[in-house]
């Protein structure tokens, strides 16, 4: 596959496995390989179901992976559409879903830094907030063992590195 878009190919076929499946990948390749397709070659090739291809090309529209121009056949006077991929907001949409990410991690981790932790050492049992710790007096909801204060510096230190990591990846 000759691929000169600006994302890898690896990511663009992630993108399409997560918005249209198998069927949607087997698009975004045709795509990758070929510019200003109809629907009905498409078809043909990924013998896929032109309802579920034209679904699948609206979708992928949606979301800005792709791109149709439109014009008149000359003979039939019918509008013909042609498909191709939106290399710069397919870039731009691995871009807004890293900002996403980011922004997620950094809720966490601001949620980390401002609560303390405590657990009774059971695995089994999930981790229990200050708050609701103060409302057992320090003893597990779940089984009511005693607890203890987690020590959550290696969670933070694994956000702060991914969080340095994305905003690398965004700056470049
Ligand atoms: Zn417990």
């Amino acid at each position: 596959m000759a691929s000169i878009y600006t994302v890898n190919e690896e990511t663009l076929l992630n993108i399409a496995m997560v918005l249209g499946g198998e069927d949607g990948v087997r698009i975004i390749e045709v795509l990758n390989d070929r510019e200003n397709i109809t629907v009905e070659e498409l078809t043909e090739v990924t013998e896929i179901q032109i309802n579920n291809v034209r679904k699948l090309l609206y979708r992928f529209y949606n979301h800005s992976l792709v791109t149709n121009r439109r014009f008149r056949d000359k003979e039939t006077g019918w509008f013909i559409f042609q498909w191709s991929l939106q290399p710069e907001l397919v870039e731009a949409y691995v871009h807004s879903t890293k900002q996403k990410i980011l922004k997620k991690l950094e809720t966490r981790l601001d949620y980390e830094l401002t609560h303390e932790f405590y657990h009774c050492g059971n695995p089994q049992c999930p981790n229990t907030t200050f708050e609701d710790a103060m409302e057992t007096v320090f003893h597990c909801p779940s089984c009511e063992e005693p607890l203890h204060r987690v020590d959550n510096t290696p969670v933070v230190e694994f956000l702060e590195k991914k969080i340095a990591e994305i905003k690398e990846e965004l700056e470049t």
